[in-house]
């Protein structure tokens, strides 16, 4: 869902796409730029795909992210132009060598594609890469808009993993939100999704929801955590630019304290449930942390495509152009429509691992750690600090972060850019 490396801490974070706010999504597509990659080649033989959609019904109030209207005849066009894509990118020199390991469909509302549309996208993905046996292949869905023949589609079509958007169980404040469905219809998208012989589900939920008392959101967590889902991500509200309450503000917001106990309220009932806390915002069953997400965390490398998807291959992170319809022309030009591309050095190279990495309960290794500090005195004393504090612990040869050390992330990554 978003996707500044800053952004840290407890908000959203989802690399692979660009959020309205991002200017270099607002770009136009270039063809020189489109050739970075081609001439910056994987360094890994796996990697993850991202897949921008990106329509949806209704914009939510709190939303940033690179999404429309799904106006008439535009998810043709759209179609197309994503064909187009995986085309250009399959044709690439290095293509027949890479894997992919994941697929990811985001958006937007993926779920607004039909199960014959999906299938026919995910088929151009394999006739253009090789994707690995056991890939993870994840769909977002917002609940109003699958129903259980449709989800079965998608599983026919190789869909192993759905992210289920439920964000509340308030049948008062979903409206509010701007969500089209309400916590009845959360609940039977969910069954739906048992029912179409999906084993791999997750739910993401939101919390610091204007009108949200603790109460509340214990309750929300309670039924969801009764569904059994095998993944639940959970992020606090940001009021990000981009989005418009960013723009016009919101009333009703919870005091910080309150959102802290509703962190605090979701990490106990998670971890009761068996649940492990495996990332700042997600938690997973054993054996269904999201390995696509673990792509980025791990600061490893994907492929993008798809309006304002964000990618990062070799040691490139780009952008395609945000605006459907210059996605759309660029490549019916036969472009690849990149719009920027960020070469990194190796010391932001190294800080986004060890931010990234801390973001996660595995951590980083101590080396990379040891790599940043160098001689800088004040850091290795902030950092003597955090470990004082029991914000950083050691295990073994790797550092991690605290349940109390992602609260106040934040703060401690800004220390290592
Ligand atoms: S459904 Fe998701 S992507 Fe679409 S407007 Fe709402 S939050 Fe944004």
């Amino acid at each position: 869902m978003s996707t500044a490396l800053t952004e840290g801490g407890l908000r959203q974070m989802r690399p692979g796409s660009v959020s309205a706010d991002n200017p270099s999504g607002l770009a136009s597509p270039d063809v020189a730029l489109g050739s970075v990659l081609a001439d910056n080649p994987p360094e890994a033989d796996a990697v993850g795909l991202y897949v921008h959609v990106p329509f949806c019904a209704k914009r939510c109030g709190y939303c940033s992210f690179n999404t429309a209207p799904l106006d008439d005849g535009a998810m043709a066009r759209y179609l197309e132009a994503l064909q187009r894509e995986i085309d250009l990118l399959g044709a690439l020199a290095w293509s027949p060598r890479v894997r992919l390991a994941t697929v990811f469909l985001g958006g937007g509302t993926p779920s607004l594609l039909t199960a014959a549309d999906l299938a026919a996208t995910l088929d151009r993905i394999r006739a253009r890469f090789t994707v690995t046996v056991d890939a993870e292949i994840t769909v977002e869905c917002n609940p109003e808009s699958v129903t259980r023949e449709k989800l079965e589609g998608y599983h026919a079509a190789g869909v192993n993993r759905l992210s289920l958007g439920v964000q509340s169980l308030d049948d008062s404040i979903l409206p509010r939100l701007g969500r089209l469905h309400d916590a009845r219809g959360a609940r039977a998208a969910f069954e739906a999704a048992r029912e179409a012989g999906c084993v791999n589900l997750s739910v993401d939920l939101m919390y610091g929801l204007p009108g949200l008392d603790l109460d509340g959101w214990t309750r929300a967590v309670d039924a969801v955590l009764d569904w059994r889902p095998d993944h639940l991500s959970a992020y606090g509200l940001t009021l990000d630019a981009g989005s418009l309450w960013g723009a016009a503000g919101v009333d009703g917001l919870p005091t910080e304290q309150t959102q802290l106990d509703q962190y605090w309220r979701l990490a106990h009932a998670a971890t009761v449930q068996g649940l492990e806390h495996y990332e700042i915002s997600n938690y997973a069953r054993p054996g269904f942390r999201s390995r696509h997400n673990q792509i980025y965390w791990h600061a490893a490398e994907y492929l993008a495509a798809g309006p304002g998807a964000c990618g990062f291959i070799g040691r490139a992170r780009y952008a395609n152009v945000k605006a459907t319809p210059r996605y759309c022309d660029a490549l019916a030009g036969g472009d690849l429509p990149v719009a920027s591309v960020e070469h990194l050095s190796p010391r932001q190279r190294l800080a986004e691992r060890l931010i990234l990495g801390l973001r996660t309960a595995d951590g980083i290794p101590a080396t990379w750690l040891e790599t940043r500090i160098g001689g800088d005195r004040h850091l290795r004393r902030r950092i003597e600090t955090w470990r004082t504090q029991a914000l950083l612990v050691d295990t073994g040869d790797r550092i991690r972060l605290t349940e109390a050390g992602f609260l106040l992330s934040d703060a401690l990554f800004v220390e290592l850019l």
